[in-house]
């Protein structure tokens, strides 16, 4: 999973991430590129941007509630692996095309993407809150019970 850094970042950067051809050209070096299920064209229909790292090569992540997905296998339906794992995305429950929203329209989805992002950063934060907590007690713990 990628740090709240990484994900600040990918929040900035990825609101011209709603135009598909702008992910699609995230794929450029995606190993899926034809006959298959996961073809960049489909992985940018799904909402979906190639984000590799070092150690995780094949790495995408919803341009709009930042789900991180891996380990693709070309029978894999891009759509499918993001609406199971993550089915309040309000990019997927769209019921328009993206050119076709009004102004206002696209003023509320963008609303929900910096919900979304913040709803993100706050649970990794909580996360990290209970995890320093947990070795604090541990530590406390093993000061007033040495073996
Ligand atoms: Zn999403």
């Amino acid at each position: 999973m990628s740090s709240i850094e990484v994900i600040k970042n990918r929040f900035e950067s990825y609101d011209t991430m709603y135009n598909h051809d702008s992910r699609v050209h995230t794929f450029a070096n995606w190993p899926f590129q034809e006959g298959c299920n996961c073809t960049p064209d489909k992985m940018a229909d799904a909402g979906l941007v190639h984000c590799p790292a070092d150690n995780e090569p094949d790495v995408v992540c919803c341009f709009f509630c930042l789900l991180e997905l891996e380990g693709w296998v070309p029978d894999d339906d891009p759509w499918h692996e993001h609406i199971k794992r993550s089915p309040t995305c309000a990019f997927l429950l769209l019921k328009k095309e993206f050119t076709e929203l009004t102004v206002s329209e696209l003023f509320h989805l963008e609303k929900e993407r910096v919900k979304a992002f913040i709803k993100k950063v706050s649970s990794m934060k909580m996360a990290e809150f209970r995890d320093g907590l947990d070795k604090a007690q541990k530590s406390i713990q093993s000061k007033l019970h040495p073996d």
